[in-house]
């Protein structure tokens, strides 16, 4: 079976280089050379989440127009890097730019590091023009207003690359976004107010498509499958984890393990089937399912699905958009809820869990396998892993829907040990909030930034906030350099402007 992280390694984002027919063919020759070069030194960096496509240099309008809507239509490609090495008179570029629809990282740079002063004539001032070809260029990308990240700098800059690296990532998050298919089972948890959400707008800003399906097809699914394979899935728990002993091969509750099992494959069948990268569940709607599904829940995470507990299906296309963001990161990335504080003595923390669903793929330890009552849900005894968040600086992001738009709330946090939870059988996290829990917590509030979350310590704020640029989608951040009065301001000031740009 094919996991859905994948699907994204044939990802590309092309490099487009501008120029004009003016200079001749032996200049534009050498343009494309050190063109090609700077591609080649970008696409040797194994950060940058695509692989480089060097492009013919662009010299006319029409050429510039086609190769945008050859991005536009293309599977693979998930952004364009776009430098002018010399002077490319950017009327040519406004049909291509008013037509295409891919990220754009508008790179600033040059082929020499250093001037060679002595012997720099005329052929070398012509050749080397992007100090004032780029200057013209972004012109005509603010004055149509093009989204774009603009990095300058020579490409073996590392703050270059670690620029560029971050915007691949957010530009893989926003093509999983497009592609992204969601199947709840069940409705979102009944009167709760900031699971809701317009989906319609959803599939328009973001690329969501999400969709019910009756539990009982799942549970169809579950029953169907043979007992063979949910036996071999339990050894596998028994080999991966620490399974306790009464859940073992031969304890009184293994057929509980069995089951899990069960609930794993069944899962993982009904979602391949229908190429569903995403899901939600709700306690209340688990039709004929024995068990509330947790440590399938929490494999089916740590493999890529996005997830959200309670019918939460925008915190479950979150998860999975950042589940991408952050592949071949250090970190992982889970379902989380602000649970409970600790205000003090000692540092304030939040301990965040949820009934079951936490991803293995932030655990500091191999995690335990344990089977405990769970007073919701009316079902048998569900299976859940168990373990603590592994300390890592980290960010915890919510979405919610405002009514006239979705908002990114981002809060910077360090992940840090837990005291010993020894009565807590569920997957955990601490941490602790920047700049201090008392302000990142006003700050959340006043944001009306939902309770279930994201939480990573895979993907950075700067990458969160190219993919908020892509989708056109508020971000706020809570961090070190948050003030609570600011923050207010901010708050008002983007209703203004998001009513402001909606307006017709
Ligand atoms: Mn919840």
């Amino acid at each position: 079976m094919t996991a859905p992280n994948e699907t994204y390694q044939a990802q590309e984002i092309w490099f487009l280089t501008g120029s004009q027919g003016l200079y001749g063919e032996d200049t534009l020759r050498q343009v494309a050379e050190q063109s090609r070069h700077i591609a080649d030194i970008l696409g040797s960096h194994a950060e940058i989440r695509a692989r480089i496509v060097w492009k013919p240099v662009l010299t006319d309008a029409e050429s510039i127009r086609r190769l945008c809507l050859e991005a536009n239509a293309s599977d693979t490609c998930t952004g364009l890097i776009v430098w002018m090495h010399t002077f490319s008179p950017a009327k040519m570029w406004i049909a291509g730019l008013s037509a295409l629809d891919r990220p754009v990282l508008h790179l600033h740079t040059q082929f020499n590091l250093s001037l060679p002063w002595p012997s720099i004539d005329m052929d070398f001032m012509n050749l080397n023009q992007a100090a004032h070809g780029d200057r013209e260029f972004a012109h005509i990308e603010a004055r149509l207003g093009v989204t774009r990240k603009i990095v300058a700098g020579h490409a073996t800059d590392p703050r270059v690359v670690k620029r560029i690296a971050a915007w691949s990532r957010a530009a893989a998050g926003r093509q999983a976004s497009r592609n992204l298919r969601l199947a709840r089972f069940g409705d979102n948890m009944r009167d709760v107010a900031v699971t809701e959400g317009d989906k319609v707008e959803a599939e328009l800003r973001f690329g969501f498509s999400v969709n019910t399906y009756p539990v009982n097809d799942l549970v169809a699914v579950v029953d169907s499958v043979a007992d063979k394979e949910a036996a071999e899935l339990a050894a596998e728990y028994e080999e991966l984890y620490d399974v306790v002993p009464i859940l073992r091969a031969g304890g009184p509750r293994h057929d509980s393990l069995l089951y899990a099992a069960r609930l794993e494959l069944g899962l993982r069948a009904f979602l391949m089937d229908g190429s569903f990268t995403s899901f939600t569940t709700n306690f209340e709607d688990l039709g004929g399912l024995r068990q509330l599904p947790g440590i399938a829940v929490q494999r089916l995470m740590a493999d890529g699905y996005g997830f959200g507990a309670e019918g939460d299906w925008k915190t479950s296309a979150l998860l999975r958009a950042m589940k991408v963001m952050g592949l071949g990161q250090n970190g992982g990335t889970t379902f989380m809820e602000d649970y409970t504080y600790h205000l003090g003595p000692g540092i304030p923390r939040i301990l965040g869990a949820h009934m079951l669903e936490v991803c293995p793929s932030v655990a500091a330890q191999r995690p335990r396998c344990e089977i405990h009552p769970l007073s919701i849900g009316g079902r048998e005894d569900p299976v859940r892993l168990v373990f603590d968040a592994a300390p890592a600086p980290a960010m915890v992001v919510g979405l919610c829907d405002l009514g006239d738009r979705f908002r990114l709330t981002a809060n910077a946090v360090d992940v840090i040990p837990s005291e010993p939870l020894p009565n807590l059988p569920v997957a955990r996290a601490v941490w602790k909030p920047r700049p201090s829990l008392a302000e990142s917590a006003e700050s959340w509030l006043l944001a009306g930034a939902p309770h279930h979350t994201v939480l990573s310590s895979a993907v950075d704020l700067e990458t969160l906030s190219d993919y908020a640029a892509m989708t056109d989608v508020e971000l706020l951040t809570i961090d070190d350099n948050t003030s609570v009065e600011k923050l207010a301001k901010e708050i008002r000031w983007n209703a203004a402007y998001y009513r402001l740009a909606q307006a017709l």
